[in-house]
């Protein structure tokens, strides 16, 4: 089965669109969270992802936020602003697919959250201490998680010896294998590794690999949408930098 990983979508319609047009005919899309916050089209991106009939679609910190569930006393004042924003623009259903989703999924070779194991919804993983910590929360080979915006792998070796997270480049081919590990697909709508490029992974269940994928897309017209919607000037400046 060949999985489209998806993360951190953040309302970006035409980032997502172009990642599932790049990634080509896939068996099953997985959804890490955050479809929502920060970017212009948050509806629009929850009846996306709701048409590619998800097999796994997980919560976010910003869908939490959307649908009330989170103080935003944690958020800056451009993301807070941004939340109301989204809350504003969902229709009822929207906020009913929000409330409904979970904040893991567990199989017997995988296991799915937003952030991490420890804190499905709120922790970074991008030190090898935090990996190291999270390894020992999970029974499953692999760990998919999003939430930080980059795209990375670390093994349960690697994370023990202290090294940090390697960041693969475009097209690399990871085997899960043998070693447990943890993936970031990095962020189809925000990425924030100084590369504006859309992130994406593909996950072979059979051959056990994950290849890791960038494709630009029209970050223009996502800036011109959020101009258009009112959105904070440094969100929209941020995304042509990938920061
Ligand atoms: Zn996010």
């Amino acid at each position: 089965m060949r999985v489209l990983m998806l993360s951190d979508v953040h309302a970006n319609l035409v980032a997502l669109e172009t990642v599932v047009a790049a990634a080509g005919p896939v068996d099953a899309v997985w959804n890490l969270g955050d479809i929502v916050g920060y970017g212009p089209r948050p509806g629009e991106c929850i009846d996306y992802i709701l048409g590619l009939e998800p097999a796994a679609s997980l919560i976010g910190n910003h869908d939490w936020a959307a649908i009330g569930r989170l103080q935003l006393d944690e958020f800056n004042p451009v993301a807070r602003f941004a939340t109301y924003w989204t809350t504003a623009q969902l229709r009822t259903e929207h906020m009913h697919y929000l409330e409904s989703l979970p904040n893991r999924v567990m199989e017997e070779h995988w296991m799915l959250v937003h952030a991490s194991p420890r804190h499905p919804i709120w922790e970074y993983v991008y030190t090898a201490k935090i990996a190291h910590e999270n390894f020992d929360l999970f029974d499953s080979q692999v760990c998919f998680l999003g939430h930080t915006h980059v795209q990375l792998f670390i093994t349960e070796s690697m994370a023990a010896a202290g090294q940090p997270p390697s960041q693969p480049h475009d097209g690399m081919v990871l085997s899960v294998a043998e070693e447990r590990h943890i993936v970031n697909p990095g962020s189809v709508g925000q990425p924030r590794d100084n590369n504006p490029d859309a992130a994406f992974a593909i996950y072979d269940t059979e051959a056990r690999t994950v290849t890791f994928r960038r494709v630009p897309y029209d970050v223009e017209l996502t800036q011109r949408q959020m101009d258009e919607a009112g959105l904070p000037r440094p969100l929209i400046t941020r995304l042509a930098l990938g920061v």
